[in-house]
């Protein structure tokens, strides 16, 4: 008889949907940006035009106008700003600057880095909130837009718009983000060169600036069409800095809890389970709402946060200045604004939600104000100091040009005469020499002590130019130690006026390192 098996029965297993399945589900928020089951969540904030609203108005747009027109203003004939990648040169009011003259660029960087560390220890994200550019384009020019083309009702996710005006505010997008990318282009090759690409030639000519030009302007529009808030809460690291930038004294947008709570509309009679032993007339489970012959021994008075939720809804960042200090806040002050404005229409004082610092707010009132002296605000400052003043050194000291040496490329040296008395070693030295004046310049490159050249250089170099030249040293076999020989060479500057450049340039050249009798290294010619 043939055996039958029976196999256990495996029911398929119905898939869960994140939301149904208890494990998967987050215990909180964890990203504004995120909806619980992990879509998106777009914030439509709604503005709070407060005083502090009006003061980033005039701060940003004066930001936008110093962002479009520096391109454009010349100081002594040249671009008062030029970040001259492909070049590699840097104009800054007037003078060019190569990275060649890195002691100078490392100590800048450094400054920069240092004073945003003592403004974020001073202001806290002060920065954010009011000068960054994706704060002030995204806050002051693409949502004011959105504004406009999506109705009054934008913010309410039930606001229906008709489909025509997605397209006009998204056609509006592009054309800023244009502007924008033009502009930015600008900062990197020059007003003058990019006029000259969009109108004299056609941008057909120059298809890598049209290329980033094109790039930037889609970058443009995913960032502030749709990455937005993101951007400051996921990408930029200065936000994840924070925790290790501020202290407890930096100032910072806060709510004051010790005023605000326990938050709500009216005071309510409530008590602990059984508190009142039913003396006040209620059950005694705190069932009794107000009145009722309370004799108020367990009333809560209300903070002063009537929970109105005004502040969550003018947040750019989507939080809740309620629920602390949150990596998210960009310190844009509208929570304040519209905290203020109910405050006043409820006739109580402003500041519920203001500039403060966290000791201030845990401490308040035992503490009292903010404590001014601390040791970041010592250090920072004397770095910068130190910093700021080996940098105005480095200006005040910058020469005319520069010499550097560069890598030597191909056959180091060639052997000549060998084998007899008459030997000799040329080897070559690659040199730059950078005309940091507007004018053209001749230099001349001759030998330091002992050093002969098989003929002193003349070399011309255009005004705000580089060239880089070969210059033939002569040795005798027997001045090299090990197969090195240092030497120096000198670049003076020919004619001009009284101040010329006079420089030096150090570096070692290889040469032979055995010699032997009818035997040549490197090659002979
Ligand atoms: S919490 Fe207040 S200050 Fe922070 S981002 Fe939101 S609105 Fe701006
Ligand atoms: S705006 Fe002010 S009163 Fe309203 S919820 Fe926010 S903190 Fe409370």
């Amino acid at each position: 008889m043939p055996r039958t098996i029976s196999l256990p029965v495996i029911e398929a297993k119905k898939p869960q949907t994140p939301a149904a399945s208890p494990l998967m589900k987050p215990e909180g928020r964890v990203l504004a940006t995120l909806e619980d089951d992990g879509r998106r969540r777009w914030l439509r904030p709604k503005p709070s035009p407060g005083a502090w609203w009006r003061r980033r108005v005039v701060v940003a747009w004066a930001l936008i106008a110093l962002y479009t027109v520096v391109p454009w203003i010349k100081v002594a004939g040249m671009p008062m700003v030029l970040l001259d990648v492909v070049d590699r040169k840097f104009v800054f009011f007037g003078s060019v600057f190569r990275p060649t003259e890195t002691l100078l660029f490392g100590v800048l960087f450094l400054s920069v880095f240092t004073g945003f560390f003592l403004l974020t220890a001073l202001f806290g994200r002060v920065w954010c909130g009011w000068a960054c550019p994706q704060t002030v384009y995204m806050e002051f020019v693409y949502r004011p837009i959105e504004r406009a083309f999506l109705g009054r009702g934008y913010t309410s996710t039930k606001h229906a718009v008709s489909a025509w005006r997605h397209v006009a505010m998204y056609a509006a997008f592009l054309v800023v983000s244009a502007h924008l990318a033009n502009t930015l282009l600008a900062w990197f090759v020059g007003a003058d060169r990019l006029t000259d690409w969009i109108f004299a030639s056609s941008p057909a000519k120059h298809p890598a600036a049209f290329a980033v030009f094109a790039g930037v302007t889609l970058l443009m529009m995913f960032d502030f069409a749709f990455f937005r808030e993101q951007l400051c809460s996921l990408v930029c690291p200065y936000g994840r800095f924070q925790s290790a930038l501020l202290d407890r004294d930096s100032l910072v947008v806060g709510y004051d809890r010790k005023r605000g709570e326990p938050r709500g509309r009216k005071d309510r009679h409530v008590h602990a389970d059984g508190a009142c032993e039913g003396k006040c007339g209620c059950d005694g489970r705190g069932g009794c709402g107000s009145g009722g012959g309370c004799d108020g021994a367990h009333e809560q008075k209300r903070g002063d946060c009537v929970d109105c939720k005004m502040c969550v809804q003018t947040c750019p960042a989507g939080i809740d200045i309620r629920d602390g200090m949150q990596l998210e806040c960009i310190a844009c002050t509208q929570c304040i604004d519209a905290c203020d404005s109910v405050m006043t229409k409820l006739g109580r004082p402003t500041g519920l939600v203001r500039y403060t610092s966290q000791a201030s707010l845990e401490d308040a009132p035992v503490r009292g104000p903010r404590k001014r002296v601390r040791a970041r605000l010592v250090v920072y400052p004397a770095m910068l100091a130190v910093l700021l003043g080996v940098a105005t050194f480095l200006l005040a000291t910058r020469e005319s040009a520069a010499v550097s040496v560069l890598r030597t490329q191909g056959t180091p040296y060639v052997l000549r005469e060998a084998g007899t008395d008459r030997e000799i070693v040329e080897s070559f030295v690659r040199m730059r020499i950078d005309n940091r004046t507007r004018d053209p310049k001749v230099y001349l490159v001759t030998g330091g002590d002992g050093v002969q050249l098989v003929r002193e250089e003349r070399v011309e170099v255009a005004g705000d130019a580089s060239r880089e030249i070969d210059v033939l040293v002569t040795s005798k076999p027997s001045s090299f130690d090990r197969g090195r020989r240092d030497v120096t060479l000198h670049v003076d500057e020919q004619g001009g006026a009284s101040k010329t450049f006079h420089g030096h340039a150090a570096t070692a050249v290889i040469g032979p390192l055995v010699i032997r009798p009818l035997a040549t290294e490197g090659s002979a010619r």
